[in-house]
């Protein structure tokens, strides 16, 4: 199948052009130029099927053109190694536990799709080894490198600002070895941003060495996020035996809007969702749209679910792509809601004590959006995004409590960090790739 850029002045591309490249040339975002319907017999008999079995369901029709079935149900497989569980909250208010992953959190998903589609492309095409580079302020460098690690044909370099990180997000990307490189550079997430930049940019290490990104953008991080809205969906129909009798919402703690659109796929692909939700933090242009249909991007601002803090939702551009730039068609689909820092941890709190349910700051937005919005007749489902151990000083802070770290995170901490120090400037950075 053949990808089209959203800005239209683009040739088509193949997926393994738009999954190398990740943006066009022309800085638009790949879409698929074809979203397949799934057949009726698939959802009357999918709360029968496990996740790994859905997600090649849903894989074959983005990928099956481009990838061998067998390859790509082994890619698929291999990718899910990990459960994500819908857990009742409370009466017909579910959560989507996305962060049963190596670095806990819903990018695991997609990191670990890219990174093999992106091995059996080296591998078909019996390349040279490809070289990542990720800039990272925190949790990308940990989803993309957990995502990588082991991929044979692929090297990363994850450049990050030293001293800026937390230590448990720091351990996560900086204690792996293998094919994982750890860049500590004297600087900011900016300066390391420019410094990838240039990168790609510069023709001796172009020359040198076959570079890649491993952005969010990339068609091979987004659209395996469709595979686990159909098996929230399986999962509700199995708990809910009225399900069929309800209509089913959906809400999703959003910030570049990439796991959103990947929904609106999922409906496209005739998953029975009724609507969406949209949730934001303080940062809510996307919010502001849905009101009043007029698009600001504004810079980001700080707040407790800092992963949502984005001021211009780089897969807006996709979302008005699918529907024509059609804003009533748009607010007919999703419904928006907006909420500040004390009102996400007045959330957090508040379920915690009711429930006994703890929510990260991200999915507490989610949750509240539904408590808020459910009309009669609706079930609602928030995608919990990340583990709140992922947050866990303001966590603490909010409910007043210790708050335990998994085992598999605690793991990373007691791992030894490697890193190579840089200083900001491209001419130190270039020498070393050049050595490599
Ligand atoms: C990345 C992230 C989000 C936002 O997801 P988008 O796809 O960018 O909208 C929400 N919550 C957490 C924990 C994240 O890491």
């Amino acid at each position: 199948m053949n990808y089209y850029s959203t800005n239209h002045q683009s040739p088509a591309a193949t997926l393994q052009e738009a999954v190398v490249r990740g943006l066009a040339p022309d800085k638009g975002l790949y879409m698929p130029e074809r979203i397949e319907k799934l057949p009726h017999e698939f959802f009357e008999h999918i709360d029968l099927m496990d996740f790994p079995t859905i997600a090649c369901h849903v894989a074959d029709a983005f990928f099956g053109e481009d990838v061998p079935q067998d390859t790509l149900h082994s890619l698929v497989r291999d990718a899910l190694n990990f459960d994500v569980p819908l857990v009742p909250v409370t009466d017909g208010l579910y959560s989507l536990e996305l962060f049963h992953g190596p670095t806990l959190a819903f990018k695991d998903v997609g990191a670990r799709f890219m990174a093999r589609l992106l091995g059996y492309f080296i591998r078909r095409e019996g390349d040279t080894e490809v070289n990542v580079l990720v800039a990272t302020s925190g949790d990308t460098g940990s989803a993309v490198a957990n995502g990588f690690l082991g991929v044979p044909g692929i090297r990363v370099y994850v450049l990050y600002p030293k001293g800026k990180v937390s230590t448990l997000q720091e351990r996560q990307f900086t204690t792996l070895g293998d094919n994982i490189t750890a860049l500590e550079v004297d600087g900011t997430f900016d300066d390391c941003q420019a410094l990838v930049k240039e990168a790609f940019l510069d023709a001796d290490l172009n020359a040198h060495m076959k570079l890649t990104s491993a952005n969010s953008i990339n068609v091979a991080r987004f659209l395996p996020q469709a595979f686990y809205y159909f098996y929230a969906y399986a999962q509700w129909r199995k708990l809910q035996p009225e399900a069929d009798a309800r209509r089913l919402v959906v809400c999703v703690p959003s910030g570049n809007f990439g796991n959103l659109t990947a929904g609106l796929f999922a409906r496209r692909m005739g998953l029975p969702v009724s609507r969406f939700m949209a949730a934001n933090n303080r940062n809510d242009v996307f919010y502001q749209y849905l009101q009043t249909g007029v698009y600001t991007p504004r810079p980001s601002i700080a707040t407790i679910a800092n992963a949502m803090d984005v001021g211009a939702p780089s897969n807006f551009a996709r979302i008005l792509d699918l529907y024509g730039d059609d804003h009533d068609a748009i607010a007919r689909d999703i419904t928006g809601a907006t909420y500040t820092d004390e009102q996400i941890a007045e959330t957090v709190r508040q379920v915690w004590q009711e429930h006994h349910y703890l929510l990260d700051p991200h999915g507490a937005c989610g949750c509240r959006a539904l408590q808020e919005g459910l009309h009669e007749g609706e079930d609602g489902i928030f995608l919990e995004t990340a583990h709140p151990a992922k947050f866990r000083e303001t966590v603490q802070r909010i409910i007043g409590q210790p708050v335990s770290v998994p085992d598999r995170l605690r793991a990373f901490l007691e791992r030894e960090k490697q890193t190579v120090e840089l200083p900001k400037d491209f001419a130190h950075f270039k020498a070393y790739l050049m050595e490599q």
